[in-house]
């Protein structure tokens, strides 16, 4: 994918991504710190955190994976501008994901600091009693997705990824699309972004011409669009739209949660959404020659690192965002659907 165009801000960052080590705590603008938190065992090595501060208040956007060392992190960040982790007032998560929304119930039991999340972000995945039955169930929607016996167990969630997610914090506050919330020294306009999960937000920092985008908008990779049990029915058509709506203010800088800040969300959003157009294409074809299931679309899908490549969570996500393919055809009136879909 084209990312020529972008004008690259976080010229540290991207140096680093590309030398693999993490990138070093930056000072945004005056009032706005990034921080890069360490996302073990996972090719994006790190979440971008972000410390808005004044006098006052400090308040945390995407604290990232729970970790120790991620804490740490944070907490070194803090003491170089004089805040105490225990000072912290709010943590804000762009959406309900553990490299996100993981390390707040830590730093809200350290600080007492309220959390939030986007009024439409529930729990999806982790909306279940008991993670035994869960699993099965799991397995269950991967043989009627046509996943061969001996890999269902590789593509359905496991106990400790369901468990992983059932621990996040809920949040105390909800925020709406729309709202203006001021803290810590900064006017933020909540936009909903729904897509990556349903109820991802984009915070917009109009005064300093600058959007904390979460995981919208990433300047080299596609954010994973998937069909999740108790998620959005057509998320990949939500994406779309919420892609159209972001390319407003092309000029602001872009605050990503993964790999670097840069400049053009409208050509990175139009990137992305012919991205998409040419995959859902490639899928469309791929059923007209007769393909049978979800498992059997994907894997006659092109992938940049090979079907065989595709373990584990890989694995998982490449099954549940061909099926987000899938549906979105098929809500557009464009195929009837295979075992499983559409998906109510
Ligand atoms: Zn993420």
């Amino acid at each position: 994918m084209p990312t020529s165009h972008l004008e690259i801000t976080g010229v540290k960052q991207k140096q680093a991504w590309q030398d693999k080590v993490l990138p070093p705590v930056e000072l945004v603008r005056p009032g706005l710190l990034s921080i890069p938190v360490i996302f073990p065992d996972n090719p994006m090595r790190y979440t971008l955190c972000y410390a808005l501060f004044d006098n006052q208040d400090c308040v945390i956007v995407d604290p990232g994976f729970d970790s120790n060392e991620g804490q740490q992190q944070i907490a070194q960040a803090l003491h170089n501008i004089n805040i105490d982790i225990s000072e912290i007032s709010g943590i804000i998560a762009t959406h309900f994901h553990h490299d996100h929304l993981g390390m707040a119930a830590r730093l809200a039991r350290a600080s007492g600091a309220w959390i939030a999340l986007g009024e439409d972000e529930r729990r999806y995945i982790s909306d279940f009693e008991d993670v035994h039955a869960e699993v099965l169930k799991d397995q269950a929607r991967m043989k009627v997705w046509g996943v061969p016996h001996e890999r269902r167990a590789e593509a359905a969630m496991s106990v400790d990824g369901l468990m992983l997610m059932k621990n996040l914090a809920d949040p105390d506050l909800r925020l709406a699309d729309g709202q203006q919330l001021e803290t810590a020294g900064s006017q933020l306009r909540i936009s909903a972004s729904p897509g990556h999960t349903p109820g991802h937000i984009c915070l917009w920092d109009d005064d300093h011409e600058l959007v904390l985008a979460g995981d919208h908008v990433l300047p080299r990779i596609s954010p994973n669009v998937s069909l999740e049990i108790r998620g959005d029915t057509d998320p990949l058509r939500k994406n779309i739209a919420s892609l159209k709506r972001i390319a407003e203010n092309n000029h602001y800088e872009v605050a990503p949660a993964h790999e670097y800040r840069f400049r053009g969300i409208a050509d990175r959003a139009d990137a992305l959404l012919q991205h998409i157009q040419s995959r859902s294409d490639e899928v469309l074809d791929i059923l007209a020659q007769g393909a049978p299931s979800v498992h059997e679309v994907a894997r006659r899908l092109s992938w940049s690192r090979g079907w065989d490549s595709l373990g584990k969570l890989q694995f998982r996500l490449a099954l549940s965002e061909t099926a987000a393919h899938v549906q979105y055809l098929v809500t557009s009136g464009i195929h009837e659907g295979v075992p499983g879909l559409p998906h109510a």
